[in-house]
């Protein structure tokens, strides 16, 4: 089967490079197209000349960008020319509302979606350990699996559309914590004067330890925020939990305090940073 991809940005770049390594990826097209150009220089990998000229020649499509939008934007640019029997994989973080609109919009070529966000940040996509959660068909997945094992470690199927993305909701919460605690304790740890080399080597090792603390902790202590994970994408993953938390009357306090200082360090022109620049916030907080 031919596949391409769509979207070569802090994600799909890394997911390329490992792709094209494992010799599943024949196309590749990204909306600013100088990025197209050199990742098609560094592979060896055609670009193609448009969306609807990749759309048309591939039996699988791989999308990663930013937003909602984005995703049906994409989608809807490639309907007309997508083959009948395709099966678009979206590695996207959305709603489940967009990825079933997404996979409406698809069915009506006959071409297939799986919903199917990743986890593990730029690290795991270059490194081609993301975990994978997936909705749609199972069929579907069990066909185009051993192209995503190239991307992943671990692909798990969660169940019909929008499951996956469901699932992705679980993980921005937990890593909106995450963030949260990292942060603040690094913050209060820089104002009590301690190490904070030697704080984030000894507590790495225990019960505290994380993946977030161990590659983002000594980056943030230094003021050092280069995505990573762009904060402003972040913000749309939690709007997106708190609206369904709110479909089911149910609150999300964590949530909603992360949105807030996420919105602040926005409005203060931080969104492209890092999503460890909330650590500029509890410095603040902590001085
Ligand atoms: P990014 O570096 O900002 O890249 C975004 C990509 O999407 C770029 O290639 C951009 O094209 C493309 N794009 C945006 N809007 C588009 C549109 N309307 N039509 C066509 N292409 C469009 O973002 P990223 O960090 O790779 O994240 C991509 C997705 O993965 C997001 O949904 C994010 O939430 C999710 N994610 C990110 C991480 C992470 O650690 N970074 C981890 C897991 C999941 P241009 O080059 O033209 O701007």
């Amino acid at each position: 089967m031919q596949t391409g991809i769509i979207g070569l940005g802090a994600m799909g770049t890394g997911m390329a490079r490992n792709l094209a390594r494992s010799g599943n990826l024949n196309l590749l097209w990204n909306r600013t197209s100088a990025t197209a150009d050199t990742l098609t220089k560094e592979l060896d990998i055609t670009a193609a000349a448009s969306i609807q000229q990749l759309a048309s020649s591939v039996d699988i499509i791989i999308v990663c960008v930013s937003a909602d939008k984005d995703l049906l934007e994409v989608i809807k640019a490639i309907q007309q020319s997508i083959r009948p029997g395709s099966i678009v994989i979206d590695t996207s973080t959305v709603s489940s509302e967009t990825a079933t609109k997404a996979a409406e919009l698809l069915a009506v070529r006959q071409a297939h979606l799986l919903d199917a966000p990743v986890s593990g940040g730029v690290e795991g996509a270059k490194n081609g350990t993301l975990a994978m959660m997936v909705g749609g068909d199972q069929a579907i997945l069990d066909k185009v699996k051993p192209v995503l094992d190239s991307i992943c470690s671990r692909i798990i199927y969660m169940g019909p559309t929008g499951s996956g993305q469901g699932t992705k909701a679980v993980n921005q919460i937990i890593a909106a914590g995450i963030n949260q605690a990292v942060t603040e304790a690094l913050a209060f740890a820089q104002a009590e004067g301690l190490p904070l080399e030697k704080v984030i080597d000894v507590v790495s090792g225990g019960a505290a330890g994380n993946w977030f603390l161990e590659h983002r902790g000594l980056s943030m202590t230094r003021q050092q925020y280069q995505p990573g994970f762009k904060l402003a994408l972040h913000h749309k993953d939690l709007k997106i939990c708190q609206s369904m938390a709110e479909q089911n009357s149910a609150d999300l306090p964590l949530v909603q305090q992360t949105i807030i200082d996420y919105q602040q360090l926005m409005n203060d022109g931080f969104g492209d940073e890092d999503i460890s620049a909330l650590y500029r916030l509890k410095q603040k907080n902590l001085a």
